[in-house]
């Protein structure tokens, strides 16, 4: 199981932003931030134990360039894949964008996510977004736009802006987590499709490590993903607790929606569910935990087709 871990690496929870959807807010403005010599001792541990892939995410790490492209360095001088997540507030001119992302690039940075969406940019200029993205292809640094949506005709001129532009991008579905718990959403019908998920580990500034980077210690009542904090456990301890962990597993490879007709939700209730709302259910409710961990290694296993 550990011959390919990655982690989001949330050097600061700082933005120069407000997005109504964040994820990473829930109205209390936060701004941790390490100390740039604990992130590169975190590195350099995470090397040691086969981290092959660091996303540094969390709020604009733009925020921190000389200290993120130190870390670049170091992931590159590891032979780690790194990914930096951005707003683009940056890439305000061609010149701005040419500028940073040459810098990037000779780091050794291997790729850009920038981050595209109707709420985002009522901050950010789209033209940011293709200055940055022209940028990378001017430099060959790979990039690609993650385009956060909630799959409503709201967003049609936002996709055909990214097609005009011919730029490379992905839908990325709107998570109701933070901000946008307070949405309202419409109600979904998808497939009766498994519902597993590969479960990216987060290292947030504060030094703890949670299972899930999306939800991570979104799930308050039971703090199901909190792994630990790095003052009292050693970086590959907690990798290990994340890959033997018996219902993080299941999550992976059996997926919520079994979990979920285990515990008897109806085949037409869960139909309804985005996935995430749907791990919610189960694991942020005592009750489910309970008894899915009652479960997990006897008649849980064994509910399967
Ligand atoms: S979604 Fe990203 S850019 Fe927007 S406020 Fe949150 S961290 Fe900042
Ligand atoms: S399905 Fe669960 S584990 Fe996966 S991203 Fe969503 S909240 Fe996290």
């Amino acid at each position: 199981m550990n011959n390919m871990r990655k982690i989001a690496f949330g050097y600061s929870t700082k933005c120069n932003i407000k997005c109504e959807h964040c994820v990473a807010a829930d109205g209390a403005a936060s701004d941790a931030t390490m100390e740039i010599g604990k992130a590169r001792a975190i590195i350099e541990e995470m090397a040691c134990c086969n981290v092959k892939g660091i996303s540094f995410t969390a709020g604009e790490p733009f925020l921190f360039f000389n200290d993120i492209l130190n870390l670049v360095r170091l992931c590159h001088k590891h032979g780690i894949y790194s990914r930096m997540v951005t707003n683009g507030f940056w890439a305000k001119t061609r010149a701005h964008s040419d500028h940073a992302v040459a810098e990037l690039k000779a780091e050794g940075l291997s790729q850009l996510r920038i981050s595209f969406s109707r709420w985002h940019q009522k901050n950010i200029r789209r033209e940011n977004i293709v200055n940055a993205a022209a940028s990378c292809q001017q430099y060959g640094l790979d990039y690609f736009i993650s385009f956060v949506t909630d799959f409503s005709e709201a967003d049609d001129a936002c996709e055909q802006f990214l097609r005009d532009n011919r730029l490379t991008f992905f839908p990325e579905p709107l998570l109701y987590f933070g901000r946008a718990e307070r949405f309202s959403r419409s109600r979904i019908l998808t497939d009766y499709q498994p519902n597993t998920c590969s479960m990216n580990p987060y290292l947030s500034p504060e030094f703890d490590m949670f299972a899930c980077c999306d939800a991570g210690n979104r799930f308050t009542h039971t703090n199901f993903f909190f792994l630990g904090n790095l003052a009292e456990h050693d970086v590959a301890g907690l990798f290990v607790k994340n890959e033997t962990h018996i219902l993080y597993t299941l999550i992976r490879n059996m997926g919520l929606t079994s979990m979920a007709s285990f515990l008897g939700f109806k085949a037409r209730d869960i139909v309804k569910y985005r996935k995430c709302e749907l791990c919610e259910m189960l694991f942020n409710s005592k009750e489910n935990l309970s008894k899915l961990e009652k479960s997990a290694t006897s008649d849980l296993a064994s509910w399967k087709r």
